[in-house]
């Protein structure tokens, strides 16, 4: 991922995390999110914890993996 600013422009951007999250996102799933392991397309956004749950098979998918935020 790339982010065109450094990272205490990001902060004044993002005020609070879940606005960094959904930022990461759609950043990351413009389409909306889809289950690595099986494909699927509905999930659940554990936002406290940053993770991805997929609803068919419970495999969890971190939000911020390979990002600045991990
Ligand atoms: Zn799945």
């Amino acid at each position: 991922m790339y982010f065109p600013m450094n990272p205490r422009q990001f902060r004044r951007r993002f005020r609070t995390e879940g606005d960094c999250l959904r930022y990461v996102i759609r950043r990351k799933w413009p389409d909306g999110f889809r289950c690595p392991r099986c494909g699927h397309e509905r999930s659940y956004l554990i936002e406290s914890r940053k993770l991805y749950q997929c609803a068919q098979c419970g495999h969890q998918t971190s939000v911020t993996a390979h990002t600045i935020f991990h």
